[in-house]
């Protein structure tokens, strides 16, 4: 096809979640020919197409492309008669240098089109819960540069940027944060004023750092911000506490999983689903049977129980034909899933509760965990009751990578939902194993620690950590509305 001249498409690929690209932009990069792409970039977006795909960032054995470089390299594609498509991060022309590689295709008779992008500079605040403009707040948003080269621009005065009033945010801002921010405190900005840095916004590990324009300098660097980073200055940060979203550490073990997340999605929660326990069915002993005719009342302390005695189905046709007890609402739920009705729910969904509700009845047979509650076998004895105890399943550390992960990354987390004292216990024994558990303690003391109740309270001030919120109803929904209540989070 000599003489057949391609294109460049100039597209922006939003900032970081490849569902942030444009209809538009997504459709271009199938069809590309070739696409030469920035670092930074999400390499989900660059899966399964048909183009060459060129890394002008760090193209690995090489090194990084310079402007000139990568302007001739759209040139010299585009004359082969290829569609180009030049990805950038963001916006291709809010600090991308677009409008260089348009000048130089424009100047070299190249068609190019533009193709505008999700900027982080909006973007990134908005997923952190900080709208740029907010009526009665913020009627401005300025956006700069915090890097200059030296001697290359018309220096930003920053004095002056003082005095715009508004939204002021700050991109490739973290390398010279604390000259910038002194500089708009010498024009006459509070150092009161609110102010946030936002790293990876629309990643998956996103985080916000929130302060004052007088310590959100110190803040950064003690907490390791690195770029990309955005900065925002301005009363509109209040609202980050009313609309951003918190993450939760959901320990649970995996059969809890699934129904937990979606449970803290609704609630309005970022869930960071990290099983720290794994449970392990037992060998029922032989006369089970036995001791399933002789007991007047069987009890489940929780879903897995039920779900590992349903099992055995011949188990649950003679369970059925006694009075069926439950701890709380999920553990009745798992019970009549299994077609089985339950005859005693306690008023407070707890050993403790149990305990009152059983009062009076003579042989009671516990189908639990190995590690279930003493409380609640010492209640029923002292309570008059001849009591089996017959243990279902074990409780074990879970070896699952997403809870090295949660250790590692444990700063990231906003509330630590705790659903029993083992979930506790494997997490500090893996973060010791680690050599993480100075780390873990820090994490934990910043963020909200929520025990579903007392036992497992008891459980962490035993381990020294301390204990923020017991809901009133001591189960998984229970905890996630006291969360909400304290953790500012208004869904
Ligand atoms: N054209 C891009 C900006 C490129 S300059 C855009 O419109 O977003 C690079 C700077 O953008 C980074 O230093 C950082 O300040 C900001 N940035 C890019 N992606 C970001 C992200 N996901 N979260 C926070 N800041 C980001």
């Amino acid at each position: 096809m000599s003489g057949d001249v391609g294109k460049v498409y100039l597209v922006g690929a939003g900032p970081g979640d490849p569902e942030l690209i444009t209809i538009k932009g997504l459709r271009l990069l199938r069809e590309a020919d070739v696409v030469l792409h920035d670092r930074l970039l999400n390499d989900e977006l660059l899966r399964d197409l048909k183009a060459e795909i060129i890394d002008v960032g760090k193209a690995p054995g090489r090194h990084k492309l310079s402007q000139e470089e990568i302007n001739e390299l759209l040139i010299k594609k585009a004359r082969e008669g290829k569609v180009v498509v030049r990805l950038k991060g963001g916006d291709p022309y809010l600090f991308g240098r677009g409008g260089e590689e348009a000048l130089a295709l424009r100047e070299a008779g190249i068609p190019f089109e533009v193709v505008p992008g999700v900027t982080s500079a909006i973007a990134a605040p908005a997923l952190a819960g900080i709208p740029v403009t907010h009526r009665g707040i913020s009627t401005a948003l300025t956006v700069v540069t915090g890097h200059e080269e030296p001697g290359k621009e018309k220096e930003l005065d920053w004095h002056a940027l003082a005095r715009v009033g508004g939204t002021l945010v700050v991109l490739m801002g973290v390398g010279r944060i604390r000259e910038n921010t002194s500089l708009l405190i010498d024009g006459g900005l509070s150092p009161q004023t609110p102010a946030a840095l936002i790293e990876r916004g629309s990643w998956p590990d996103q985080r916000c750092v929130r302060g004052a324009l007088g310590d959100i300098a110190e803040r950064a660097s003690s907490s390791g911000v690195k770029p990309p980073a955005v900065l925002v200055v301005g009363d509109v940060v209040k609202l980050e506490k009313h609309l951003g979203r918190r993450r939760i550490a959901i320990l649970r073990a995996e059969s809890q999983l699934d129904e937990s997340v979606r449970l803290a999605e609704r609630y309005g929660f970022i869930p960071v689903a990290a099983p720290s326990i794994s449970l392990r069915a037992l060998e029922l002993p032989p006369d089970v049977k036995e001791r399933i005719e002789r007991a007047e009342c069987v009890v489940f302390t929780s879903s897995n129980g039920v779900e590992i005695i349903s099992r055995r189905s011949e188990l649950l046709e003679l369970i059925r034909r006694k009075r069926i007890a439950a701890i709380g609402p999920k553990t009745a739920q798992a019970l009549s899933a299994k077609g089985m009705n339950v005859d005693i729910l306690p008023d407070e969904y707890s050993s403790a509760g149990l305990v009152e509700a059983l009062r009076g009845l003579k042989r009671v047979l516990l189908l639990r965990s190995a590690q279930g509650s003493p409380a609640l076998l010492e209640g029923l004895i002292s309570s008059g009751a001849e009591v089996d105890d017959v243990p279902v399943y074990e409780v074990k550390g879970s070896e699952d990578s997403r809870l090295d992960d949660l250790i590692r990354k444990a700063e990231l987390i906003d509330v630590f939902a705790f659903t029993s004292g083992s979930t506790v216990r494997y997490l500090m024994r893996r973060a010791d194993e680690l050599g993480m558990e100075d780390h873990l303690r820090r994490a934990l003391d910043s963020g909200l620690v929520v025990a579903i109740g007392p036992p497992t309270a008891a459980v962490l001030r035993e381990l020294g950590v301390r204990v923020d919120v017991i809901p009133e109803k001591y189960t998984f929904e229970g905890m996630l509305e006291a969360a909400r209540r304290e953790s500012g989070v208004r869904s």
